[in-house]
């Protein structure tokens, strides 16, 4: 029995960890090379009304103590996590693949979020007025929004989690947290290391299991009051529906189609390399992951071949490997999709290099595709329009600017995008006119620091984006108070 099997896979209800009410599991396998590496135990909708309860019942006390002890929490359990940097990241990688320095990376993130957060008690909760009424103290503050459900997908499985949790309880909610079926594991870390720091039992809770069967229990559930889910489009317009019935605050942030535009007079070298590692780390599992590129017909088929290049010296393999720089896909069902729409993209345009499977060796055990680069697709194929989440990227030579941003601005999405260019006035006309969340001018357009705002436009998000400041915004409500001292 591996390390990772003894530790794994339990409920957190009301501070006990425990089996699902039905004692059905789901397993954890490699998918660099199909191993079992533990099980998660998979919770019935009787877990989650348990789950809820135990949030309801600890809110008041949590709710009531100072934002400096809720702090104490997230500062030691960051703590414990850093340590564990190691360790938690092969989990990582062993459960869903990301190559292990990229792992190490997010983890290491996720304690920068928990502290960011556990900073969140000593700074501005509200705003001083001046009052319409003498002597009237007239002033906001922020109030906890009470038992809130997050939803949470499985490519970030460590700093997804966390830029949720954190806010959401240093703020002063209770927590039930539904983790993503392919990453259970790596996210029970997080709130292993709570529990550890001695969070009051039903501060936070956490589910396992198949988002179908128990996720409309949590988002239809009248005993939470507000929504957090990252993951795909549909599955996030299908919550809003259901959260609409029970009026619930909702935060979606989902799906992406990201562009990058690189001028005549954009460093290549660095366009070429931002395009490369924004299309292929995390085999392109990232919503912020680059998937259309335009470049100025000048430079087109120099940029091309450079990056057909970038895509043949990227190293697949197992994440553990040494040198790997690209991974496998999450799982078969993903990889299956993933090469039924390459395999429709053949047909409209031209694959330069991969857009297929990898089978040779160790490789067969995986689920593995080359690093993908197409060309002359129509701007309505379905690579041009669809987030096909795996590692493919498609180009396209563009005449100027305007033509540039219209294409670029031409999907239903609106995560981020970049700019390859030494020209400062193209670069704020590209930042104006872009639909996009998130907008880089000469770097990659993955990438987020923890301490701004996250969040897309148009089909990528809905309601307050998250982390950094912003994130005060979902996760409090606001009361204004007339007070008059003097009566
Ligand atoms: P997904 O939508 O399939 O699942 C996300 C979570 O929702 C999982 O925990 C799943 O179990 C749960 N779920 C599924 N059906 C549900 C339902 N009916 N009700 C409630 N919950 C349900 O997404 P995924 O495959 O885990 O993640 C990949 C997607 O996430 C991609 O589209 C990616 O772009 C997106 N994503 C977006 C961001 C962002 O910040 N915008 C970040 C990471 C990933």
């Amino acid at each position: 029995m591996t390390e990772q099997r003894i530790l794994e896979g339990k409920l957190l209800i009301d501070g006990d960890w425990r089996a699902g009410g039905s004692g059905a599991e789901l397993e954890a396998r490699d998918p660099g090379n199909g191993d079992l590496i533990g099980t998660l135990a998979r919770a019935t909708t009787g877990d989650v009304d348990d789950a809820v309860a135990a949030a309801e019942r600890a809110r008041a006390e949590w709710a009531g103590l100072a934002a400096n002890d809720r702090a104490n929490y997230l500062s030691a359990a960051a703590s414990a996590l850093d340590d564990d940097a190691d360790d938690w990241a092969k989990l990582m990688t062993t459960e869903m693949g990301k190559p292990f320095a990229e792992a190490k990376v997010e983890c290491l993130r996720a304690g920068k979020i928990l502290r960011f957060f556990a900073g969140e008690a000593h700074r501005p909760v509200g705003e001083h007025y001046s009052s319409d009424i003498a002597q009237t103290w007239l002033f906001t503050r922020r109030e906890p929004v009470g038992v809130v459900g997050i939803i949470t997908p499985w490519n970030f499985p460590a700093a997804i989690p966390a830029w949720k949790l954190a806010p959401a309880l240093i703020f002063g909610n209770t927590v039930v947290a539904k983790l993503a079926e392919d990453a259970g594991l790596t996210g029970l870390r997080i709130a292993r290391a709570l529990v550890d720091a001695g969070l009051p039992p039903g501060v936070l809770n956490v589910v396992l299991g198949s988002g179908s069967e128990i996720g409309p229990h949590i988002t239809e559930h009248p005993g939470i009051h507000a929504l957090s889910f990252t993951g795909s489009t549909e599955v996030g317009h299908s919550i809003l529906v259901s959260a609409a019935k029970g009026a619930k605050r909702v935060q979606l942030e989902m799906g992406g189609h990201n562009p990058v535009i690189v001028r005549s007079d954009a460093d290549l070298d660095a366009a070429v390399a931002a395009v490369a590692l924004g299309a292929f780390a995390s085999a392109g599992q990232k919503c912020t992951a680059t998937r259309r590129v335009y470049v100025h017909s000048s430079r087109y088929e120099d940029f091309v071949e450079r990056l057909v290049e970038a895509a043949e010296s990227t190293k697949v393999g197992h994440g553990l490997d040494e040198g790997t720089k690209m991974g496998p896909l999450v799982n078969e069902a993903q990889l299956q999709k993933v090469l039924d729409s390459l395999e429709r993209t053949a047909k409209e345009g031209t694959v330069r290099t991969g857009g297929s499977r990898l089978t040779e060796g160790e490789l067969a055990r995986g689920n593995y595709i080359g690093p993908t680069v197409v060309t002359d697709l129509p701007h309505d194929a379905e690579l041009a329009c669809e987030e096909v989440f795996g590692p493919a990227v498609a180009v396209w030579p563009v005449a100027n600017d305007d033509a540039a941003i219209d294409l670029a601005n031409g999907t239903r999405y609106g995560l981020s995008a970049a700019i390859f260019t030494r020209d400062l006035n193209a670069a704020r006309t590209f930042i104006d006119q872009i639909k996009a969340g998130i907008v880089h001018v000469n770097s990659q357009t993955a990438g987020a620091d923890v301490h701004v705002p996250f969040g897309g436009t148009a089909s990528s998000a809905y309601g307050p984006h998250e982390q950094g400041r912003s994130a005060m915004e979902f996760y409090t409500q606001e009361k204004t108070v007339y007070l008059d001292p003097s009566a």
